[in-house]
């Protein structure tokens, strides 16, 4: 059998969004990861996409490990997911998403979102990991983020094999049938640097 992850870390927004089209999308990763039996690990919210996520996940008999930081554990609504790590704080809970995953994926979101996309990406670029990044597209939300990205590049503040590296689909199981088959590590930008 081909390979497939135990577990993957999805990240998305707390808030829900203006279009019906992000929760849907969140739901259908949720049911995705179910039904292949990947267990999903995420930030343990029950708010927006992120709660629309795990229970999507949870109705669907997968199993969902929440890792949140105490002090949101202390103030916001939490689902109830198989598993509950209540985590010191944010350096804390991103370490230990990272360490529970083999793959992460960000939908749609706010300024969290872009903060664990970008760790988790730019800890692969230095070699830190090996477990592949994608993007959930959903009705051309990331459309101005990849535009931004290339711009980046083309400004040669980062190689054009890292945008390759990101894999990027509008269908969740293709995107995980793709970083699936993804070489572990295709760009190593301290590789490039000693030429
Ligand atoms: P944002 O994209 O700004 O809505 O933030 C979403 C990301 O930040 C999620 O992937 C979570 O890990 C984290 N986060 C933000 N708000 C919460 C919350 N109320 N409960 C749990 N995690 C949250």
């Amino acid at each position: 059998m081909r390979f497939m992850f135990e577990s993957v870390c999805v990240f998305c927004g707390s808030s829900p969004g203006t279009r019906p089209g992000y929760a849907e999308a969140a739901r259908a990763m949720g049911r995705e990861l179910a039904r292949r039996r990947i267990r999903l690990v995420y930030g343990g919210g029950d708010i927006g996409c992120m709660g629309e996520l795990s229970r999507a996940a949870l109705e669907a008999g997968g199993k969902v490990l929440g890792i949140i930081p105490r002090r949101l554990f202390e103030r916001v609504a939490t689902a109830e997911p198989t598993e509950l790590v209540i985590a010191d704080d944010m350096h804390d809970r991103k370490a230990r998403m990272y360490e529970a995953s083999e793959a992460f994926i960000a939908l749609p979101g706010g300024v969290g979102t872009m903060d664990e996309l970008f760790e988790a990406w730019t800890w692969r670029q230095l070699g830190y990991h090996s477990k592949p990044v994608g993007l959930l597209e959903v009705e051309g939300f990331f459309g101005p983020f990849l535009a931004l990205i290339k711009t980046i590049a083309g400004e040669g503040f980062m190689s054009p094999a890292l945008v390759a590296d990101l894999i990027v689909d509008d269908e969740a199981p293709r995107l995980l049938d793709r970083m699936a088959a993804a070489p572990p590590i295709a760009y190593h930008k301290l590789q490039e640097s000693r030429g």
